[in-house]
């Protein structure tokens, strides 16, 4: 019988392609046979941070030359890419943990080597996102994938008002210093009532899944300081269904209000959604006011 790594090994690898290759969220154990052969085939490796990916690849026993990607360089680091991959090169971009491109760099280098005409390979692997909700259950019937919140309270809350009636799960990452805020806001947002889904160090040796409800959820984590260390994905219920109602429109109102004026919200919501331009007028009347006083 073939042996898995030699199936790796048989299947074709163009040169001059970029390989987006997902690495463990915490677990190294967590790799795919196929992430593992294009990683020891590559010229050069893409890398975040370049040590973390150095470190990581010690333990599979590989080492190559690297270029660093990160938030900041990005385009400049694109350009020395697409330069080694014109030049036949293989490269493999990967980020400090799980999939690149998923709030992580890796989705500008993407683009700019596809607009470059040279191909782009994905090796799917591990994500945050999809471990979680692997893991969630019944309740979870589709997803948003929303990531981080913005760190800034009032942009925060703007965000989530636009959520509110989103009716499919909404996935959220987190860090531990905002855990507690960040949950919290989303009960202000969507009300005590729905299903919250806490996973915290996925794959590693801490690792804690907790279903409670939106209500529940901050006083949870307050309960013992270990609820609040290590990384997190919170998955939110979706909106249940709603009657038209008075309220309909408001996470529309709200965000066109950032911009426009009530009456000119009024008329574009009117328009976008079908619902009365004066009903529309008085409710975002209301919703201005609710602004202005946040
Ligand atoms: N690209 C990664 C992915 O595919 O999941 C996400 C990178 S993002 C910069 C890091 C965030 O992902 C963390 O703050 C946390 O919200 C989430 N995350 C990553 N690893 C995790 C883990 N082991 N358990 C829970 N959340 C994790």
């Amino acid at each position: 019988m073939l042996q898995i790594s030699e199936l790796a090994d048989g299947q074709h690898y163009p040169t001059g392609a970029l390989y987006v290759v997902a690495t463990p969220i915490g677990n190294a154990a967590d790799i795919t046979v196929r992430a593992l052969h294009v990683l020891a085939l590559a010229d050069r490796i893409a890398a975040e941070d370049t040590r973390n990916t150095a470190q990581l690849l010690a333990r599979y026993g590989i080492s190559k030359p690297s270029i660093p990607v990160h938030e900041h360089n990005e385009r400049s680091a694109a350009e020395r890419v697409i330069e080694h991959l014109r030049n036949g090169e293989r490269i493999a971009c990967v980020s400090d943990a799980g999939t690149p491109g998923i709030s992580d760099p890796g989705a500008r280098l993407v683009d700019a080597v596809r607009e470059a005409g040279l191909p782009v390979v994905p090796l799917p692997g591990a994500s945050a996102v999809i471990t979680a909700l692997s893991a969630a259950g019944a309740w979870v019937n589709g997803f948003t994938f929303v990531g981080f919140l913005p760190a800034k309270a009032k942009q925060r809350a703007s965000q989530l008002r636009t959520l509110a009636k989103h009716p499919m799960a909404l996935v959220f990452y987190e860090a531990p210093h905002r855990i507690v805020e960040t949950t919290r806001a989303l009960l202000d947002a969507f009300g005590g009532d729905r299903q919250l889904l806490i996973a915290r160090e996925l794959t590693k040796l801490h690792e804690s899944l907790h279903r409670c409800t939106l209500a529940e959820g901050p006083t949870w984590l307050e309960g013992d300081a270990n609820r609040q260390r290590g990384e997190f994905v919170l998955v939110v219920q979706g909106a249940p269904e709603a009657e038209e109602a008075e309220d309909a429109h408001d996470a529309l109102l709200s965000t066109l209000l950032e911009e426009l004026s009530v009456k000119s919200a009024a008329r574009i919501a009117a328009t976008l959604t079908g619902a009365s331009r004066n009903t529309l007028y008085e409710r975002a009347l209301r919703l201005g006011k609710r602004q202005e006083e946040e």
